[in-house]
């Protein structure tokens, strides 16, 4: 409660502010403004009574640098969680996210439009040690509740989903957990913290494919979780007892991508934007799945509980023959073909969804394609994409048996 003595909490820092600042400590590194990459094992102690009392800042290469600890605290601040941990990649951060609350004779709910290698975690290694994975309707929201068990121990959820972007009501979703003991971790690789503020919406555990927006510039594998105060001591623990650790270049490059992570997630959203109005407006396409649109049927839960979007976003096209499709994929020059996504660089893939769907069905009325939005000149993105129309069309009219 306030009375007149308490004074004004402090306005906080613009979060384009804090990627500036944080985790940056230039009077330790002789004044050079980034940590530099610290590569090593061992760390030495100068005496033996240091050693057998484990006094100093790091004590093993596998535990910590002063690299990691730059990009650990930088993000802890970013996300406003009680710790962070760092991984190999964005994969292992959902492994050890999910190792980290599991025991033998738990059950746990996942949403049906996960990251689909997270899906393969839950059916095969969490399976094999007797964990139960229940997948859930991503639309379900407050209706989670009726599936919670007492053997429940977490509710994971991802916001748009993988490939197909439904948006799921989280804070329903956090609130009907809550209230039966089962924790939330959500994967918020597309909103990125900056998009979607996980701890403050009662998130649990924030997991996050560093490998994409954060790198930014397709060489770089990561992954971290954040914690709440709910989660941290059990995260922690997990990840160091697993031996888990990223690479030190890797996190050297995560922190140059912090810096400049607002400005160009600004800028992917802008150009998929503008992107999407146009393909809108196109005969081939039939729906674009993209929650930042205000046609979009999460439009209202994206406008309610995010802050920002990206540039990955799926179309489904009028039904066309598959060489229709693999003609507009192969005409495009300034899109490319390949898997991950949030660096500068445009791509464009096919996907089916309606292999791994096990709670839902989906059933697209045409090929699907998912689109990420560089950091190109979007009328420059437009041309190619219209050179790619006019290749599907010209496939699509070649009669049959004709090269
Ligand atoms: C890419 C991705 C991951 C996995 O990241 P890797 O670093 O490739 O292991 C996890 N979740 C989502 C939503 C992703 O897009």
């Amino acid at each position: 409660m306030s009375s007149p003595k308490t004074p004004p909490s402090p306005r906080r820092r613009h979060i384009a502010t804090d990627l500036v600042h944080a985790g940056r400590e230039p009077a330790e590194q002789f004044g050079f403004v980034n940590t530099p990459i610290y590569r090593g094992s061992t760390v030495l102690y100068p005496t033996a009574d240091d050693l057998a009392n484990r006094r100093g800042r790091f004590s093993y290469g596998r535990r910590g640098t002063p690299t990691s600890l730059a990009l650990e605290s930088a993000l802890k601040q970013i996300t406003g969680g009680a710790g962070v941990v760092l991984t190999p990649s964005g994969l292992s951060a959902a492994s050890v996210a999910l190792l980290s609350v599991v025991k033998a004779g738990d059950h746990i709910l996942m949403t049906d439009s996960v990251y689909e290698p997270t899906r393969h975690v839950c059916d095969t290694v969490l399976a094999r040690l007797g964990v139960t994975t229940q997948y859930f309707d991503p639309l379900i929201g407050a209706g989670i509740a009726e599936m919670i068990r007492p053997a429940t121990r977490l509710v994971y959820c991802e916001a748009p989903g993988s490939q197909t972007f439904e948006m799921g009501d989280i804070p329903a979703m956090v609130e009907a957990a809550h209230a039966r003991d089962a924790l939330v971790a959500i994967d918020n690789t597309w909103a990125t913290s900056l998009g979607f503020d996980g701890h403050s919406h009662g998130v649990d555990l924030v997991i996050e494919a560093g490998t994409k927006y954060l790198g930014g510039h397709a060489d770089v594998n990561l992954g971290f979780v954040s914690a709440a105060p709910s989660a941290w001591k059990s995260l922690q623990g997990t990840h160091g007892t697993l031996g888990q650790c990223a690479a030190a270049e890797d996190i050297f490059l995560a922190l140059r991508g912090l810096r400049t992570l607002a400005l160009r997630l600004q800028r992917h959203q802008a150009s998929a934007l503008e992107v999407c109005d146009w393909l809108a407006g196109r005969p081939e396409v039939s729906r674009i799945l993209n929650p930042m649109l205000p046609t979009d049927p999460g439009h209202a839960l994206f406008k309610r509980d995010f802050t920002g979007g990206c540039g990955l976003f799926s179309i489904v096209l009028k039904p066309a023959p598959r060489e229709a499709v693999a003609a507009f994929l192969d005409a495009l020059e300034l899109f490319g073909m390949g898997y991950s996504w949030g660096g500068y660089e445009s791509l464009a893939i096919p996907f089916d969804a309606k292999a791994y769907r096990t709670a839902t069905s989906w059933q697209p009325e045409g090929p699907t394609l998912r689109f990420h939005i560089g950091l190109d000149e979007p009328a420059d993105l437009i041309d190619d994409l219209e050179r790619g129309f006019a290749a599907m069309a010209n496939a699509a009219s070649r009669p049959e048996g004709e090269p």
